[in-house]
């Protein structure tokens, strides 16, 4: 019987304990020992899921003059140049006040 083993966190430094089950856990799956303790590796785990793999794409617009306000803003098209372009706020309050107050397609 295999019992607990007591490792050094390559990491961190610390003593931390490969439990009978881990190392059966861990053989089952072909895993080599463990050089961090579990702290560590949580860590690790969660700064490669973490590191920016998330890219927000709402950025992506043409920046515009609002024809309404005169602020600028982005559009998420691109823009012609025979056609007024409003920002967010002027284009659901001159969709809103032809429309009786429905519900805008933003
Ligand atoms: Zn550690
Ligand atoms: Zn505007």
């Amino acid at each position: 019987m295999p019992g607990d083993i007591q490792l050094t966190c390559s990491d961190c430094g610390q003593e931390f304990t490969f439990t009978a089950a881990d190392q059966a856990f861990f053989s089952e799956r072909g895993f080599s020992t463990p050089k961090r303790c579990k702290n560590c590796r949580a860590a690790k785990k969660a700064g490669q899921e973490g590191g920016g793999g998330y890219r927000s794409q709402a950025s992506h617009g043409t920046p515009v003059i609002c024809s309404g306000c005169g602020q600028p803003t982005t559009v998420p098209f691109e823009p012609r140049g025979d056609r007024p372009v409003f920002c967010r706020d002027c284009y659901t309050a001159r969709k809103g006040a032809g429309g009786g107050g429905g519900r805008g397609r933003y």
